[in-house]
């Protein structure tokens, strides 16, 4: 059972993943809690396990993705013993404390542990470019590396703090609702000059790739940690006066303004703490949990 894997959990994640699994000729041993989730795979050729500890026997490798690490523990938790020498391999998405619990009580049960998070969404696992995060003892990463990477060409190793995946998981869904509120703000603002949306995304995209460049170079003002953030593009003061032009736009035109609203607040905010002349980039001060 050295070359097979056990996937706990075939909600929609876990049939993609089990499926992949099967399709890279993998023997692959199934559990779910509603057993007929499990009829497509067993067709396809995979082993139905009639419990979790079933399942676990079955491999060294234990991939689990259930809906919530409170029903990990419910599923994996009274396993004990049969978990020592086992690699439990946690896709469920939570938070970095719960990761880091997590591994944890899986080394006080003779465990390895790798936390992941899967930056996808079903149709995309076992696509070249869909990106997976793991962290934990590098060795095991290693170890199950070829595969791991039968999920997603991305497959990338962040290192040993098992909280890491779900820091990256959350902050990257965040930015993608930011990016996508603002485009929906913008596409409401350029309709009522009787553009379709179709018109504008391609300008849409040509700005999102100017920001890629903000953001690299904000991100070395940031991690210079001198407290200093040189305008070499345009002063927060500036934004500013643009924002407010966002703002009556909004206003006037009768489209929501609460996202304007708060770009307003922040920048004014950072703007009171001394930052008129800095570049963008001193917003981090407005976000940064204060020292301890
Ligand atoms: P689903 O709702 O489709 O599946 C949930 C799974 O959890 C099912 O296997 C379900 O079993 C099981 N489950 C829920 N409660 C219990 C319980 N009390 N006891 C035993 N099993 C239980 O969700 P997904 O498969 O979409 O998501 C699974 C995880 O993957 C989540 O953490 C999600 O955030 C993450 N994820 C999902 C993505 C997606 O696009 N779908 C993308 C990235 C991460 P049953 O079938 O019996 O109900």
């Amino acid at each position: 059972n050295r070359t097979s894997v056990s996937v706990l959990g075939l909600g929609l994640m876990g049939q993609a993943l089990a499926a992949t699994f099967l399709k890279a000729g993998r023997a692959t041993t199934v559990w779910n809690r509603s057993a007929d989730k499990a009829d497509r795979l067993v067709a396809d050729g995979a082993v139905l396990a009639g419990t979790p500890a079933d399942a676990v026997a079955a491999s060294d490798l234990v991939v689990v993705c259930l809906s919530t690490y409170d029903v990990v523990h419910e599923v994996i938790g009274p396993l004990g013993d049969a978990l020592h020498g086992k690699t439990v391999v946690n896709l469920t998405s939570g938070s970095s404390e719960q990761a880091r619990d997590t591994a944890e009580w899986a080394r006080k049960n003779g465990a390895a542990y790798l936390d992941g998070a899967i930056m996808a969404t079903p149709p995309g696992i076992g696509a070249e470019t869909s990106v997976l995060f793991y962290a934990g003892d590098e060795a095991v990463f290693d170890a199950h590396e070829p595969v791991l990477r039968l999920l997603g060409g991305g497959t990338t190793y962040l290192g040993t703090d098992h909280g890491k995946p779900a820091l990256f998981d959350v902050s990257l869904l965040g930015l993608m609702w930011g990016a996508l509120n603002s485009f929906l703000h913008g596409v409401a603002i350029v309709e009522t000059g009787g553009v379709k949306a179709r018109e504008f995304v391609p300008w849409a995209h040509m700005w999102l790739d100017a920001i890629k460049i903000f953001t690299a170079d904000y991100a070395a003002q940031i991690d210079a940690g001198d407290g200093e953030f040189p305008a070499n593009d345009a002063r927060l003061e500036t934004h500013l006066g643009a924002l407010r032009h966002l703002l009556e736009e909004s206003e006037a035109l009768g489209v929501d303004t609460a996202l304007p609203e708060y770009s307003r607040k922040l920048m004014e905010g950072v703007i009171a703490q001394g930052h008129a002349r800095n570049s963008y980039a001193s917003v981090i001060t407005a976000y940064r949990r204060p020292a301890r």
